[in-house]
């Protein structure tokens, strides 16, 4: 059976990606050796992190005061990393309060400095993306969370222009669609959603906001240690940066960001337009802040829900359960799943909504 996988995170990456990486731990490049025994410092892995760096350069079509670092903790690190490197213990940093995990980002940021809340959609239990900003002018930065995974919301008015650095946790959307990344001043993701596997995640900033915070930094969490380093201060996860250099390749060789940006409207278009056209099936998320990477929905008669998960199963729809605290369903179509896959889940929902019409 053909499986779909929409699963959340760790999710699908292209097959070309399984499939080198695979033949990697067997034999990296010909050399005899695994990619999990070479050392980190050697002329064999070497390239390979420099090569990860320079494609997302590339991708991101980055200045050259933009650093690119590939780091380890997972996104749930930079919560902490951030402030600690950018915030001063009397100075104010905005935060956006758009779902789970903006909200854990703010909570960590409370443990460095002053944090106000420039912009909240909790009145509507984060169905929306707010509108209208308020940002005291002196603030170190505005961080954002570009796409809320769990709420299936995303900013796609992006608040360029909100006078103060920008941050944003980009975890579940990064390199999905054409942004001016150079406006951001930090950028940071796991990798496990949308460029690579578990294990790794990207940082991108610009080097002219560090240095400016007058705590002790430990070596390791110091941004400016990591940039002096090359992204080698220490032992990065070495397979995970290679799974996503390789993805980053196939990224690059498919057409670039606008390339897959037009592949994940279509996908997002079809899904919606499946959602909109079956009475069946409801999406709490306001329409104009519809998450194009995670698309969150419930059933009119939730009686229904239980039946149409066990279908899906049925049919090879892999990881379409919502997450436990919002339940129904969440299908999330990032830059791996293809349009044959967001296909089948729509004609199964017509399929499923006929049979119960
Ligand atoms: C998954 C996710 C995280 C957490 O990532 P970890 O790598 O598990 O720490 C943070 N932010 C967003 C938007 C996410 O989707």
């Amino acid at each position: 059976m053909i499986l779909h996988n929409f699963n959340a995170g760790p999710s699908v990456l292209p097959k070309e990606v399984f499939e080198e990486a695979s033949r990697a731990v067997i034999d990296f490049n010909n050399t005899g050796l695994s990619i999990l025994e070479i050392g980190h410092r050697t002329p064999l892995f070497q390239p390979v992190m420099e090569e990860a760096r320079g494609l997302v350069k590339e991708l991101m079509d980055l200045d050259a005061d933009h650093e690119v670092l590939f780091l380890h903790g997972g996104a749930t690190t930079q919560f902490m990393q951030v402030p600690m490197n950018l915030l001063n213990e009397n100075e104010i940093a905005a935060y956006t309060e758009t779902g789970t995990w903006a909200n854990k980002a703010t909570k960590e940021a409370k443990l460095f400095g002053h944090v106000e809340i420039a912009g909240s959609s909790k009145g509507t239990n984060y169905t929306t993306i707010p509108k209208d900003l308020t940002v005291t002018p002196t603030a170190a930065y505005l961080h954002i969370t570009t796409n809320e995974t769990i709420a299936g919301t995303q900013w796609h008015q992006l608040p360029y222009d909100c006078g103060v650095p920008l941050v944003a946790d980009m975890s579940s959307d990064i390199l999905s669609r054409v942004m001016d990344f150079n406006k951001f001043d930090l950028i940071y993701a796991g990798a496990q959603k949308n460029m690579g596997a578990a294990g790794v995640n990207i940082v991108v900033v610009n080097k002219n906001i560090l240095g400016k915070v007058n705590r002790k930094i430990p070596t390791v969490l110091d941004y400016q240690n990591h940039i002096k380093e090359g992204s080698m201060l220490n032992t990065p996860p070495v397979f995970a940066v290679y799974v996503a250099m390789l993805t980053l390749r196939w990224l690059r060789n498919k057409g670039g960001v606008a390339a897959i940006e037009k592949e994940n409207n279509a996908k997002a278009k079809l899904l919606y337009d499946t959602l909109d056209s079956l009475p069946l099936f409801v999406t709490p998320v306001a329409r104009e802040d519809r998450s194009k990477m995670n698309a969150v929905f419930i059933m009119k008669d939730q009686q229904l829900e239980a039946e149409f998960l066990a279908l899906c199963k049925k049919e090879g729809m892999i990881g379409v359960k919502g997450h436990r605290s919002v339940g129904g369903f969440r299908v999330s179509m990032y830059n791996a799943v293809t349009i044959e896959s967001v296909k089948a889940i729509t004609d199964l929902m017509k399929h499923f909504a006929l049979s119960h019409s």
